[in-house]
């Protein structure tokens, strides 16, 4: 029984994740090596990403698809010395070599990359699908939300406790179990289900709320309407959701082996991906009968065009890892966005994986992986995102003490409309009071200081003779000695 175990553990294992969504087989499953050499070069007509990696004995030299663009333009911004750095390469899924050749006594074989191939940078560097997402504005942001923490406000705590009363409802209402619409004794409706979980883990909350310095009642109140619009939303849905046996789970850590568990309904599902290196945690997660399903719920950012760009781009991770742990007899998984910020009623999106998509995620990562292990910021995206960008004033402050180049907003904006875009963002900025409600970080000073928890040596932030104007933002005049303190702080966190 163990051995029949261990040898469907090593089919699966050998199996290609992408020969099941790519309709021509590959002929090389998975190549790994250090990435020696990386340009664009012309081919039919059309630049292409070109790199060429240290298989062991041999090279193996890939002609990528233009979704690898970004990263070699990177990666030849390193400079000449590309080799020395060591930076490892795992590509799954290729056709056969197109030729060989020999390259001073080492045989160099060439592989031209089909849209699924995937090419992974340093694929044991495990990013989280959060990451992803947070850095869909601009990658940058990546690099400063490892610098900038972010606190308890009393919108993340109203959002924490209406996800938990969510999925507390799905657990008590999912799969076969009856859903009332009323609360007239014959059984308890949606909403009255969402109000009494909500209610105890307010009650739960305290310590949360005296940090964020939130008061409980007003953030009762600010969660009717969510509560309101996901029992309404769950009322109509609840039919087609749980057309399926109930089973439901909870907390439990999972590898999708539970595959073999039918049917099963998990909520915080945790999903591994180090194939690809990313890994992440579901809101919900559950089979039916062949299909994988997931839900993502947003009480905020319910604003604008829906869904959110950032929030589609961390679905689609979801899909990226569920795609690595696919089981080839299971059909492709359904995605349901659900936003409880849309008054009267939840909105919800079916977000569906493409290939392309995948490869966007991987591509995004990427980027990522490489600034997480060279430390290198991603140049500025430019003055139409700088201008608009939440970070503004961080990414300037940031930039300022570690040397990076600085953002670039646009030169014509004024001083107040910068100003005008944090506030419309939810932006940090420096104030002269020092207060600002449900953000603790006050003053540049404060934000510096919670990246270290010492004081600076210099004077940063605040006063008239601290600071000077550039593109409508306030930028900290650094004392050499802080520069040099910073830097150090982040070598270390960079270590880390
Ligand atoms: S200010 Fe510009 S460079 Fe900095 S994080 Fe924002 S968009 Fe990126």
């Amino acid at each position: 029984m163990i051995t029949n175990r261990v040898d469907q553990q090593e089919a699966i294992e050998q199996e290609c994740f992408l020969c099941i969504l790519d309709p021509q087989p590959c002929s090389v499953k998975k190549l790994e090596g250090y990435i020696i050499d990386a340009r664009e070069v012309r081919s039919e007509g059309e630049m292409v990403p070109f790199i060429t990696i240290n298989v062991g004995t041999e090279l193996a030299a890939l002609t990528l698809t233009r979704y690898y663009r970004s990263l070699i333009q990177a990666l030849v911004d390193l400079g000449p010395d590309l080799h020395k750095r060591k930076l490892k390469l795992r590509v799954y899924h290729l056709p056969p070599a197109i030729r060989t050749t020999e390259n001073k006594g080492r045989l160099v074989h060439h592989y031209r990359a089909n849209a699924y191939t995937l090419a992974i940078l340093e694929p044991d560097t495990v990013l989280n699908i959060t990451d992803l997402s947070h850095a869909e504005y601009c990658s940058r942001q990546y690099l400063l939300h490892r610098l900038v923490s972010s606190p308890p406000s009393a919108a993340a705590i109203r959002g924490n406790l209406v996800h938990h009363s969510f999925k507390e409802l799905l657990k008590e209402h999912g799969g076969s179990r009856p859903v009332s619409d009323h609360a007239d004794g014959e059984g308890e409706s949606s909403l009255s289900t969402l109000q009494r979980h909500f209610k105890q883990a307010l009650e739960r909350s305290s310590i949360d709320l005296a940090l964020a310095n939130a008061s409980p009642d007003e953030l009762r109140i600010d969660a009717v309407p969510h509560l309101e619009s996901l029992a309404t939303w769950f009322q109509k849905q609840h039919a087609t959701l749980w057309d399926m046996p109930a089973a439901t789970m909870h907390g439990q850590d999972t590898e999708v082996d539970e595959q073999k568990n039918e049917n099963g309904v998990r909520a915080e599902t945790f999903l591994l991906a180090p194939e690809i290196g990313l890994r992440g945690r579901l809101d919900l997660f559950w089979k039916q009968t062949g299909r994988q399903r997931l839900l993502e719920l947003k009480t905020g950012g319910a604003k604008g065009d829906l869904p959110n760009a950032a929030h589609r781009w961390q679905v689609q991770g979801y899909h990226a890892l569920l795609a690595v742990r696919r089981d080839s007899k299971m059909k492709k998984a359904l995605a349901t966005l659900l936003y409880s910020g849309t008054p009267g009623e939840a909105q919800s999106f079916g977000i569906l994986p493409t290939v392309k998509q995948l490869q966007r995620v991987n591509e995004n990562r990427n980027i990522l992986v490489l600034s997480h292990v060279t430390g290198i910021p991603p140049a500025p995206p430019g003055p139409s995102r700088c201008t608009k960008c939440a970070m503004l004033e961080q990414c300037a402050q940031v930039s300022a003490l570690l040397d990076w180049r600085p953002p670039e907003p646009d030169s014509h904006v004024s001083s107040g409309e910068v100003d005008a875009n944090f506030r419309g963002h939810n932006a940090l900025r420096p104030t002269a009071q020092g207060t600002r409600k449900g953000h603790p970080y006050h003053t540049t000073d404060g934000l510096l200081r919670s990246m270290v928890g010492v004081p600076l040596a210099g004077t940063l932030g605040g006063g008239d003779d601290t600071d000077h104007q550039s593109n409508g933002l306030h930028l900290p005049i650094v004392q050499p000695q802080d520069r040099l303190f910073f830097t150090k702080y982040y070598k270390l966190l960079h270590l880390e």
